[in-house]
């Protein structure tokens, strides 16, 4: 154990996302090394002086990315150490490791101070303010500099005495010296808001680490031209634009600032300033742009309204409250919610309020700022979860008789969306995940394949959508970049959808963000319009020619889009809820979409059609709040969530006991090598490096979202639904979703490291349970539980594929594409007539397998799980979706009814439809 942490403990950088997590760990044993040395016996005392002399080392190897403690602190530490002054050195590491574990540093100016005694006399002697910092958001402000670090701290000081008691946040500088200390200060502190560039700084880290090199070289693109002096600025401010989008980022300089600030090369920068400006207008242009992040505009004015004396004569009796405070019977309603949600209840769309239906105001305001957060050009709430806002996309942009290539397994909303609109899904596969009894992602072979066959029959201009999911609820994050990229080669003007319901948050992690669709619309925006696209381009195009659809080999090459034709239009939904501060329902629907002008009208439209007249305000302001919290503190939750699910992935498949009988699924397991071109394994230690999973995550087809843990749990005998019961019950532990051997367990942005420790700990008592079970229970006992395993693991059903749909509903049966027109047989089926019932362990359902009349489907058949429609409307039934149907062991199946059996569209009507459309 010792061995192990530390190994972990010698900050390899590899580590750097995690980082914030290790540093607690660091600073935590340096305190508890230093109080060894403290009470140690005179002939010991001089071992556990070296044991702390190798964690401080430890400890400063990063520290320097860090304003708390600051130099002043460390040196007395050092000094301490220095001169044999256990006693200090013990008091000095107790009281930084309490400051940061707990973050006393942000709310309490004692943590900084060197000795609580001494410097009282000092801290009395400041102006009040500055000691009422205590309600007042912290964050740390880096400036790169040129000057010497023996300046550092006066500059520091500098920027305290700026203060000012009404700013609404406070905040303390960290100095580093050189491009290099920036990209890793940048990647590690969390407390960052702003960073000051001060032209003149050099590129090389006087820092002692080695793999810094190649870890900035990683995630920092750099040219040889760019280490010129001057350059390097602009260069780092592009670089922590990439990696922290949301810092405010602000130049000092010597160059002319009125020429530099309106060039191209300034558009990351917040403000340009000259050299010799009042250091307050710097003070106040940071407090400014954090205040940009914070502010909450429909949240904000709601707080107002719920404070205004207001006769309410509009609907909503409880908007105030006052129908419950009032009654003698639900006055426990108010005393459970509280008075605010009441005061701040109105059907008014007057007093600020603004309508969600026609922003004008602060909704408008809230969501331009959810489009700069998310990097999108457009945003949109949604106040009925993503189910609507999947809606409102696909009837956005599709009328009927558009042809939408989407995977199957997509949310029942998209299906739904086409029945509301007409449009004709075109279904294609995930690749199966039979083991465990789930489906992945549709290959990108597969969606070209798709294409080419609609070109085939000449239908490409009808296809006008790519539906899919990212990431799956399993955790398979595609590559949207290429999707993209390879479909719009052979359509330049293809929509994409991607429903990220679980991945909103991965915007505002690095590792995440470049697998999310905005992150690829707007990288794929930058390159198309580069001219080393062009180039490119044109000599990709010398080589191949025009594209071939029926070049069967295209299929396995790589294809670029013409940059002349190439529009990037992408939608985004995402379900806030799932992953962020939103109350549930709470949804965003992003954009980027350069033709949205032939969009807006219609998208307005289906906006209407959809959203209640009365959108829930507390949800409309639960979106401005998660935004926000995202903007100033989401890269570190991000980082956390992943750090957690990493360790929980690690603990339970490296644990002796555990892993007999439990096992987290891993990249290998999760998705076939053959979408695995990296050859990644697994994430972290011991099989990879985390260069190497970066790369994964960068060029593979597909990615296994780390926080997205599927726990297998057939080898210990328990079926998914009976272990989730398990957990709840028994451990008080909430899982997500079940397979037939698994469970899925996922980390969010509210887990703690506790919650980890509850789950392996649940996991380690009930592996001794088993242990201990069939230790007593002998062969007979064994047998059993060998038998039970096996029919959860090995004998699972096959998943059923999409058959096809009835050829009434198909325009060109014999076309190798299979769009049908799902709206009619919806229809039909509101005819009774139409309708017939056959019970699922009937004869007569085997007959007709075996004999005809085909079987048709007449509504959608949803299991949860797996929560996909097996069966939608017009499709016909086949043998494989029957014998997954018998063997499927859900209650719950939407569209299906055990006492009537399934509902089938009669042969006759399929026979009238034919006859009535030929
Ligand atoms: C949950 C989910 C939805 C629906 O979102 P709600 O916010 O629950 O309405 C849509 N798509 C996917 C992939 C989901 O997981």
């Amino acid at each position: 154990m010792n061995q192990d942490v530390k190994s972990e403990n010698r900050p390899q950088l590899s580590n750097v996302l995690v980082a914030a997590s290790l540093r607690a760990d660091q600073w935590r044993h340096l305190n508890a090394s230093a109080r060894a040395w403290a009470s140690a016996s005179p002939s010991n005392a001089s071992k556990q002086r070296e044991h702390c002399q190798e964690r401080l080392d430890d400890v400063l190897r990063l520290e320097h990315c860090w304003a708390y403690p600051g130099e002043r602190l460390l040196t007395a530490l050092r000094n301490a150490l220095g001169e044999g002054d256990a006693a200090t050195f013990a008091r000095l590491a107790q009281k930084v490791s309490a400051a940061i574990l707990s973050g006393d540093y942000r709310r309490d100016e004692h943590a900084w101070e060197l000795d609580d005694d001494v410097d009282r006399t000092v801290l009395d002697a400041l102006p009040p303010d500055i000691l009422g910092v205590q309600d007042k958001p912290y964050f740390e402000v880096m400036v790169v500099t040129p000057a010497d670090p023996g300046q550092w701290l006066r500059s520091k000081d500098e920027m305290r005495r700026m203060r000012r008691p009404e700013d609404p946040f406070h905040y303390t500088a960290v100095h580093v010296a050189s491009f290099e200390d920036a990209a890793l200060a940048m990647m590690v502190n969390h407390d960052l808001q702003a960073v000051v560039l001060v032209d003149g700084f050099g590129f090389n880290s006087k820092h002692d680490i080695p793999d810094l090199k190649d870890f900035v070289s990683r995630h920092v693109e750099l040219d040889e031209d760019d280490s010129r002096a001057g350059t390097l600025s602009l260069r780092l401010a592009r670089a922590i634009k990439g990696s922290r989008p949301e810092l405010d980022l602000y130049l000092l300089t010597d160059r002319s600032p009125e020429e530099l600030a309106g060039s191209d090369e300034a558009a990351p920068l917040r403000r340009v300033f000259h050299h010799v400006e009042e250091p307050m207008e710097i003070h106040l242009s940071i407090i400014d742009g954090v205040k940009d992040r914070y502010e909450t505009p429909y949240f904000d004015n709601l707080k107002k309204y719920a404070m205004r004396p207001i006769g309410t004569f509009h609907a909503l009796p409880i908007a105030r409250g006052k129908s419950i405070f009032g009654s003698n019977w639900i006055r426990d309603m108010g005393h459970f919610y509280g008075t605010n949600i009441l005061f701040a209840e109105s059907s008014a769309t007057t007093g600020g309020l603004d309508s969600l239906l026609e922003p004008t105001g602060n909704i408008k305001k809230a969501q331009e700022a959810v489009a700069r957060a998310f990097g999108a050009k457009r945003a949109y709430l949604g106040t009925n979860g993503t189910s609507t806002s999947n809606k409102i996309v696909v009837q956005a942009v599709c009328k009927p008789g558009d042809i939408v290539i989407v995977d199957r397994n997509c949310h029942k909303s998209h299906h739904y969306g086409f029945v509301l609109s007409g449009a004709q899904p075109y279904y294609v596969e995930a690749f199966p995940l039979t083991q465990y009894s789930m489906y992945g992602a549709v290959p990108l072979r597969t969606i070209k394949q798709a294409l080419l066959d609609c070109a085939a029959g000449g239908k490409l201009d009808r296809v006008k959508v790519i539906d899919m999911t990212n990431c799956t609820f399993d955790g398979h994050m595609y590559n949207p970049r290429r999707v993209m990229q390879e479909c719009l080669a052979i359509k330049p003007d293809l929509i994409f959808l991607w429903d990220e319901a679980w991945f909103g948050f991965a915007r505002f992690n690095p590792m995440h963000r470049r697998r999310t669709a905005m992150g690829a619309a707007a990288a794929l925006t930058a390159r198309y319009r580069s001219k080393a696209y062009r180039a490119e381009y044109d000599a990709w195009k010398e080589k191949h020619g025009d594209i071939d659809p029926s070049n069967p080999a295209m299929l396995d090459e790589h294809w670029l889009p013409d940059p002349d034709k190439v529009r990037i239009r992408v939608y985004q939904t995402n379900s806030t809820h799932k992953s962020m501060s939103a109350f549930r329902q709470g949804s965003m629907m992003l954009v980027w979409d350069e033709d949205f002008h032939h969009v807006e009208g219609p998208f307005e439209e289906a906006f209407f059609a959809h959203t209640s007249t009365s959108p829930n305000l507390q949800l409309i302001a639960s979106l401005d709040l998660a935004r926000r919290q995202m903007e100033l503190e989401g890269y570190g939750l991000t980082l956390r969530m992943t750090d957690l699910a990493l360790k929980i992935r690690r603990a339970v498949n490296t644990h002796p006991l555990i892993s007999k009988y439990f096992r987290v699924a891993t990249p290998e397991d999760m998705i076939p090598a053959e979408f695995r071109e990296s050859g990644l394994r697994d994430y972290g230690p011991p099989d990879s490096s985390w260069s190497a999973a970066i790369d994964a995550l960068d060029e593979d087809e597909f990615a296994l979202d780390p926080t997205r843990l599927t726990l297998i749990c057939g080898a210990a005998g328990f079926d998914g639904t009976q272990f989730k019961g398990l957990l709840a019950e028994r451990f008080d532990i909430q899982i997500n979703k079940t397979s037939r051997n698994s469970v899925l367990v996922q980390t969010n942005i509210n887990n703690t490291h506790s919650d980890a420790a509850l789950l392996i700990k649940a996991l380690a008592d009930l592996s001794r349970e088993i242990e201990s079970r069939l230790s007593q229970e002998g062969t007979v006992g064994a047998q059993v539980f060998a038998d039970r395993v096996k029919s959860l693991m090995t004998d699972v059903p096959d998943l059923p594929n999409f058959s096809r749909f009835h050829d009434a509903f198909r325009e060109h049966p014999d076309g190798a594409s299979n769009e049908g027109h799902m709206r009619p047989a919806f229809f039909m089926a509101y005819e009774e007539d139409n309708c017939e019932f056959v019970k699922l362990n009937s004869d007569e359902v085997d007959k007709r397998l075996r004999d005809g009349p085909e079987m048709v489907s007449a509504n959608f058949v949803i299991p949860y799980p797996p929560g996909f429609p097996i069966m939608v409307p017009g499709q016909v039934i086949t043998a494989d979706t029957i014998a997954f149907m018998r063997k499927l062991d859900v209650k719950e199946i939407h569209g299906y009814h055990a006492a009537q059996g399934i509902k089938l569209l009669k042969p006759s009507a399929l026979g009238n439809r034919r006859a009535s459309s030929m």
